[in-house]
């Protein structure tokens, strides 16, 4: 059985998630040609020392020019600029689809500028990490992770079993629903968290009575686990937020409901309150752990070194 997808893979946006297709689709062996596209001269630089790319022009119409299947992989705010400059150039019956994390504002910012003989799916991969750029991204990085199709109800079914297809092989399990479903759901189980560590992380930064030598050396007390999330690239979290305002002040009402109720149970010892809330809290993360979407060693499976290791 033969495992390519398409002839021509097109990927627009070299960093994390672009980098992570790039490589997963030419280690499957899931498109005969990889074209990758990124803004920046250094990036395309990087791509070719990097060898994840059959070509990379420096020409972004050459880059999609007889594509089968294009992948934005660029920040949120800049799918409609890059679908502007691609609307022209592609061909007719291809499949036209993105990665971004929030989808409503990408569906709205992208459909204009393409014709009606192109096959527009959006998509989100939900797999990261906090690092960001051409070095960042890796195969297997969809391995059991979830890929959120947001089809519309005129979607070309033939073209959305090949994208459902495409994911399946890097790895990823398939769902779809619609746009603005997807960013409600993202905003309680990214958005507002990432807000929560950037919040905490910078609140710590800017305490006068401790000073920022001792927030670093004690951070082992849970502090730290904040600030991996709080060091994902800023560019592309400053455009989710802006682009996902109704879905994440919604859940942001309730987060601050929910946290005012928790400062006064503390303030007037509700004790009961408080440890029901941290047990059932307790029963989410084992079921994370239970449907294989985190590893059930202790403080994430970090090594515990000895402290003359350290000092070595
Ligand atoms: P990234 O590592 O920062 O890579 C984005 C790349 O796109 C950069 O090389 C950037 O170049 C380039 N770029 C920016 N504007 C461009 C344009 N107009 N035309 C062509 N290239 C352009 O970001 P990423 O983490 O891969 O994220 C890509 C997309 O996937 C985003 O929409 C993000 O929301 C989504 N996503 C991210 C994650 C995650 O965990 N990181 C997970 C799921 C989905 P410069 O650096 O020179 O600007």
């Amino acid at each position: 059985v033969t495992a390519i997808i398409c002839d021509n893979l097109c990927i627009i946006g070299a960093g994390l998630i672009g980098g992570s297709i790039a490589r997963s689709v030419q280690k499957r062996g899931l498109a005969r040609h990889v074209t990758v596209y990124d803004a920046s001269e250094s990036v395309r630089e990087r791509v070719r020392e990097l060898g994840f790319a059959d070509a990379v022009p420096d020409a972004i119409a050459d880059a999609v020019k007889g594509a089968d299947i294009v992948i934005l992989c660029v920040p949120v705010g800049a799918c409609g600029a890059v679908a502007s400059q691609i609307g022209s150039h592609l061909k007719a019956g291809a499949i036209i689809s993105d990665t971004g994390s929030v989808k409503g504002a990408v569906v709205k910012a992208v459909q204009s500028h393409l014709g009606a003989d192109v096959h527009f799916i959006p998509a989100h991969p939900v797999a990261g990490t906090e690092y960001s750029g051409p070095d960042s991204g890796f195969d297997g990085l969809f391995d059991n992770r979830w890929c959120i199709l947001t089809p519309f109800e005129n979607t070309d079914a033939t073209a959305l079993k090949n994208l459902t297809t495409l994911w399946e092989k890097m790895g990823a399990n398939v769902e779809t629903m619609t746009a603005e479903h997807h960013d409600l759901v993202l905003a309680i189980t990214s958005h507002v968290p990432h807000l929560i560590a950037y919040n905490i992380v910078g609140t710590a930064a800017d305490l006068e009575q401790v000073t920022q030598s001792e927030v670093i050396k004690f951070s082992a007390g849970g502090f730290r686990d904040f600030t991996r999330i709080a060091s994902s690239d800023p560019t592309m979290w400053r455009d989710i937020f802006l682009n996902n305002k109704a879905a994440v002040l919604e859940v942001l009402g309730r987060f601050t409901e929910d946290l005012i109720a928790l400062q006064r149970a503390i303030r007037w010892d509700e004790d009961e309150k408080l440890f029901d809330l941290f047990t059932r809290t307790r029963t989410i993360r084992r079921s994370i752990i239970d449907v294989g979407q985190d590893a059930a060693e202790a403080d994430f499976g970090r090594p515990h070194a000895l402290k003359q290791d350290y000092e070595k």
